[in-house]
């Protein structure tokens, strides 16, 4: 028997009525901005997001601004 949340991931949270399209989107966004992201100062892999918009960096103990979901746009 399959898992319940197996295909819908973070998105299981919302059930149904969001549509399959939001939910994917909503997975690609999450796994971003939960993922330590690399630091535009050090160029370590150190930055977690904070709150919205603003990123911390335990490498070199920054704290800034960036977009909303993630830090640079990933592929
Ligand atoms: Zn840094």
């Amino acid at each position: 028997m399959a898992t319940k949340t197996k295909k819908i991931r973070h998105a299981g949270r919302f059930g149904a009525g969001y549509g399959t399209n939001v939910r994917k989107k909503l997975n690609i966004i999450e796994s971003l901005q939960r993922k330590k992201q690399v630091c535009p100062h050090c160029k370590k892999q150190g930055v977690k997001r904070e709150s919205s918009g603003i990123w911390y960096c335990k490498k070199c103990d920054k704290r800034f601004t960036g977009h909303a979901y993630y830090l640079e746009k990933q592929a």
